[in-house]
């Protein structure tokens, strides 16, 4: 397969075929974020793409799932992704499942038709950086969208026939704006109500702006009893109707936890509060990772 940089993938995406149609970012300014530093965003050439298909047919009949990186492929022309997941079913009819990013602008472009007929091609996933209800932060840290937008996004995403998941960076505030973020974030997921819901913990990644902010002291990151604490104030917060799956498992959190709301809700507290105490041991950090 011919892959630029490092594709990044949602851990449920692990044993997919990564097809890689777009290499970087098309925003590519969140201050947060170092996945594509240094890479400027393009299209691949078709036939690279041709050729990652016929490798894909030939040596990937095992597996399947597709997942179209890098970030936000929603953003591609609604008639290439079309001719795109047309080719994944006749070359890969195997394939049960395309997947790929989506962003609050891409998801307002597309329109409700397009995106059901989407659906109808073979998506059948997107995954959204949702990463705060608070829109404060998101303009903080230049995430480009609103979180109103983000919300709207998906609600659409979710009529349309698509599961949605949707990412939240616990931290993201910092230690000042940690109980709004926590309180908007829940808001947000409720009113959006996505399949699922993933928490991953905020870890600095030289040569971003949040990781130069923290060292000039104008960002502090939460240490970890704040991180469990902000989740716990998340998990709290999701309304009662909102039934969704919740991975806190990902490798950047201290705890890892997972369940569905409503039901898991006393049992996910419980775990945290239990942590909190010291009762469970929390990930070090060189175990840690993104
Ligand atoms: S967080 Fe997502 S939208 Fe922001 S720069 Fe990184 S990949 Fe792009």
């Amino acid at each position: 397969m011919h892959y630029e940089g490092n594709p990044i993938r949602p851990p449920s995406e692990a044993s997919s075929i990564i097809l890689q149609v777009a290499a970087g970012c098309p925003h590519n300014r969140c201050t947060f974020c170092g996945a594509y530093q240094g890479l400027k965003y393009h299209r691949k050439p078709a036939d690279a793409l041709t050729a990652d298909l016929e490798f894909a047919a030939r040596y990937c009949k095992r597996q399947d799932r597709v997942f179209l990186a890098d970030g936000d492929c929603l953003a591609l022309p609604f008639a290439d992704l079309g001719d795109l997941l047309r080719l994944i079913r006749k070359k890969l009819p195997w394939v049960r499942r395309t997947s790929l990013y989506g962003s609050g602008r891409s998801m307002a472009k597309k329109s409700a038709a397009e995106l059901a007929e989407l659906k109808e091609l073979g998506l059948a996933r997107v995954y959204i950086g949702l990463e705060s209800g608070d829109e404060e932060v998101l303009r903080r840290v230049n995430k480009g969208v609103s979180a109103a937008e983000i919300i709207a996004g998906g609600r659409r995403l979710r009529r349309a026939g698509l599961f949605v998941s949707v990412t939240v960076l616990l931290g993201l505030a910092g230690t000042g704006g940690t109980t709004r973020h926590a309180v908007m974030s829940a808001r947000a997921i409720s009113e959006m109500r996505p399949h699922q819901a993933a928490f991953l913990t905020l870890m600095l990644i030289p040569g971003t702006e949040l990781y130069h902010a923290a060292e000039i002291g104008e960002f502090i990151l939460p240490d970890a009893d704040k991180m469990l604490a902000e989740l716990g104030l998340m998990l709290e917060n999701i309304s009662p109707e909102t039934m969704i799956q919740i991975h806190a498992n990902h490798a950047s959190n201290y705890l890892p936890i997972s369940g569905r709301l409503p039901k898991d809700r006393t049992a996910l507290l419980n775990a945290i509060s239990a942590a909190r105490r010291g009762r469970t041991s929390l990930k070090p950090e060189y175990l840690r990772g993104l």
